[in-house]
This record gives C-alpha cells, sequence and structure tokens, in this order.
C-alpha cells in the first residue's frame, strides 16, 4: 500500500543525500497517511540507499503497523515528527537533516533572520532556533514545540534542521530554502553583512503569499534576540 508516496519518500532522501544534507544514516522522512497513519523511514540506513522497501507503516504513538522486514524500526527521531502532526492538524510530511549551511547556523547558536532574499522572505521568514535537546528524546519534541505554531522551518541547536509542511516536496522544498538562504546570509554577513529589505516591501512580500498558494505558517515581520 501507498507505493506512489514511499516511491517519492524514497526520491526525496535521495536528494537529501546527493546534496550532502546527511552523512552515514543520518536524516529522517514521514508523511501522514491517514488520521493517526504514518509512514516512516527506517533507522540505520543511508539515505543514499532506501526503496520503498525500507519504508514502514506506524501510528501516532510509535507502535509499529506494517513493517517491511522482521528487523524494521522506523528512526527515533520520528518522536519529533509525531509532535509536529499533533500539535499541527495542517502537516502531512516532516523532514529532518543536518544541511551544512543551516547546520552551521545551528552550531554557532544564530538563528536565522536575515529579510534580505525575496524567496525566503516569502516562503519560510525568520527561522528560529530551538534549545538543545538529546537526540530521540522527548527533550527534542519539547523544545520545538513552542515554536510549531508559528514556523514551519527550524534550526535545531548544535544538530541541524527540520521542516514541515502540508505535502512531501512542500515540506522538501521549504528544507531547500531555508539551506540556500543560510548559504546566501553567510556570503552575505562574510562581504560585510546582509541588508534587509525595507520593512514595508517585506510587509508586501507577506501579504501576497495567499496570490501564490502558499500553505504553512508564517511569522511575519519577526526578528529574534541576538546571543552574547
Ligand atoms: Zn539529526
Amino acid at each position: 500500500m501507498y507505493e506512489d508516496i514511499k516511491e517519492q519518500i524514497a526520491d526525496v532522501c535521495h536528494r537529501m543525500w546527493d546534496k550532502g544534507w546527511v552523512a552515514a544514516n543520518d536524516g529522517n522522512v514521514t508523511v501522514k497517511v491517514g488520521e493517526g497513519l504514518f509512514l516512516a523511514t527506517r533507522t540505520g540506513i543511508s539515505k543514499h540507499d532506501i526503496t520503498p522497501a525500507h519504508i514502514g507503516l506506524i501510528d501516532g504513538e510509535f507502535n509499529i503497523i506494517e513493517a517491511p522486514a522482521d528487523d524494521w524500526k522506523p528512526s527515533s527521531e520520528a518522536k519529533l515528527h509525531m509532535r509536529c502532526y499533533a500539535d499541527r492538524p495542517d502537516v502531512n510530511a516532516v523532514i529532518h537533516a543536518h544541511p551544512p549551511f543551516a547546520t552551521g547556523f545551528a552550531c554557532a547558536h544564530m538563528s536565522l533572520d536575515d529579510y534580505c532574499m525575496i524567496e525566503s522572505v516569502l516562503t519560510i521568514g525568520a527561522v528560529p532556533l530551538t534549545p538543545y535537546g538529546t537526540p530521540s528524546t522527548y527533550e527534542v519534541c519539547d523544545a520545538v514545540a513552542p515554536y510549531l505554531q508559528e514556523h514551519d522551518v527550524f534550526l535545531l541547536e548544535n544538530h541541524g534542521a527540520l521542516s514541515v509542511g502540508c505535502d512531501l516536496m512542500t515540506a522538501y522544498f521549504r528544507m531547500e530554502t531555508l539551506e540556500q538562504q543560510a548559504h546566501i546570509s553567510l556570503i552575505a554577513r562574510l562581504l560585510g553583512g546582509a541588508v534587509d529589505i525595507r520593512r514595508e516591501d517585506i510587509d508586501k512580500l507577506i501579504s501576497l503569499r495567499p496570490n501564490y498558494g502558499i500553505t504553512g505558517r508564517h511569522p511575519g515581520y519577526k526578528k529574534f534576540p541576538k546571543k552574547g
């Protein structure tokens, strides 16, 4: 069952590996396929090697409903994904990866609130840095939860990035936009500093979201307090 979606999940995993967003067995993807039913990537496999045969079905409590192999287990980070689905009924797909530019900001304990590039202002807005949590524990869920209602993309402190969407490609493209924005911001900062778009033009861009059919949440114009 769900063969088309399993193919799409495998394709997204391959794109993540090709882009260098994951090393070894890093990263995980889930998709909601029904009330309390989720397809999940297995634990302990390179995203380069994922096929539909490595994708199983779990429920919201992390119980295995359908395993493609006897030793199949979902990624332990699926707990964090389940929290996103529980708190955001509009979310149908969640992606976690370690894209290097975005993760660089997360490791430097810097949120990403440059409003310097039209596309990212329009689609993701300011990206919060969520507090540190031990991987695979509910600490990470609790760290991300306060930001879930306003944002679709998150930097996980000293860890990586998370994106959510109404479907898998939306979540995937948000991660692409985040990584490109982090790359561009880094270059702009090296060149002397990113220059924000004027506030009234930022507000205009945000108000255009419905015209472009952009789904999800946007924080509006928001700047995070600087650390230190
Ligand atoms: Zn991770």
